[in-house]
């Protein structure tokens, strides 16, 4: 097995796109290596990103916030300006693992680690999050509910890598969530999930918003009819119900010990109820 450190993207890329064999990226190493350690993963090549100047830093820009591709979920949470115009996704990032953890995992390993379960895509999702993908091809920016084609699988190309994560720009009154349950206080798997991002208009009236789920389905979900129920309304009883019953109704989630069924699809409702709530409280509503 072959480790390369690269100093570019491009030079990332050339490796990748050259591999005789399968290549993996190298961000915090926090699934990797568990998956290397395990015997699950036996790639040719190593391409450790963290050298590269372009996947490094938080930046605002006119049009929002670019994170690099090896920015540390702990570095989000010291990002007050982040933290300030998306509250729910540095949350969700936060949440990952422990402070060792945190010093390490990325949000983009988080999402090309591609489990149902990870913690930071619904947010990310519901947030109209992009991922610039950078390949030899070139270089095209996607859609972050894009990226993920299954349990395990992304949708990039042989060669291809994210470089970076763009969050769009917070104009007016805007808020943004997002709610795991655990059976634990922490340091465990979400069974359901839900991240919620909306903005108000006049006298608190929702005019738009984005719902989204985590480990109710293959992929994490991202849920219009759920956004519809609540936009026009100032969140009160009726709108909120019909917000849980439109995630209720596009939960298909697996069956296991640590969730049935009923329970997961239950429990998504409940979460984007709350995590609605938490944003338009946040938005000033
Ligand atoms: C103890 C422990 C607790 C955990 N708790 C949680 C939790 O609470 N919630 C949760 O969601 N996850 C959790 N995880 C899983 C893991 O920490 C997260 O998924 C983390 O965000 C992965 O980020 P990373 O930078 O370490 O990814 P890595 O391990 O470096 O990479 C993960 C995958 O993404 C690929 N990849 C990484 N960067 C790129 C890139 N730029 N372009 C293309 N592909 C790339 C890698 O090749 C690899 O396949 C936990 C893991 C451990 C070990």
């Amino acid at each position: 097995m072959r480790y390369e450190a690269p100093t570019s993207t491009k030079d990332a890329v050339g490796l990748l796109s050259k591999a005789k064999g399968k290549g993996q990226v190298l961000a915090g190493g926090s699934d990797l290596l568990v998956r290397l350690k395990g015997g699950f993963i036996e790639p040719d090549l190593i391409v450790d990103i963290k050298r590269i100047p372009a996947m490094q830093g938080v930046t605002k820009t006119a049009s929002g916030f670019k994170i690099g591709a090896a920015v540390s979920c702990a570095q989000l949470g010291e990002n007050a300006a982040l933290k300030k115009a998306w509250p729910g996704v540095v949350e969700a990032a936060n949440l990952i693992g422990s402070d060792q953890i945190q010093s390490r995992c990325t949000v983009v390993g988080n999402l090309c680690n591609a489990s149902p379960a990870a913690d930071s895509v619904p947010a990310m999702v519901a947030a109209k999050a992009k991922a610039v993908v950078v390949g030899p091809k070139g270089k095209r920016t996607i859609p972050v509910e894009n990226v993920v084609a299954g349990p395990g699988k992304t949708a990039l190309k042989a060669g291809e890598l994210i470089e970076s994560i763009t969050l769009p720009a917070r104009k007016g009154k805007t808020g943004d969530a997002y709610l795991r349950f655990i059976p634990r206080t922490e340091m465990d798997i979400a069974v359901c999930s839900a991240g919620v991002n909306l903005t108000l208009g006049r006298g608190g009236v929702v005019t738009d918003a984005r719902v989204a789920l985590g480990a109710v389905a293959p992929t994490v979900v991202l849920v219009p009819a759920a956004a519809k129920a609540i936009i026009g309304t100032k969140l009160d009883d009726v709108a909120l119900a019909a917000l849980a019953a439109a995630c209720e109704a596009a939960c298909n989630p697996i069956d296991d010990k640590r969730g049935t069924v009923e329970f997961r699809t239950e429990v998504a409702g409940v979460l984007a109820k709350r995590a609605a709530k938490i944003a338009y409280q946040r938005a000033g509503g």
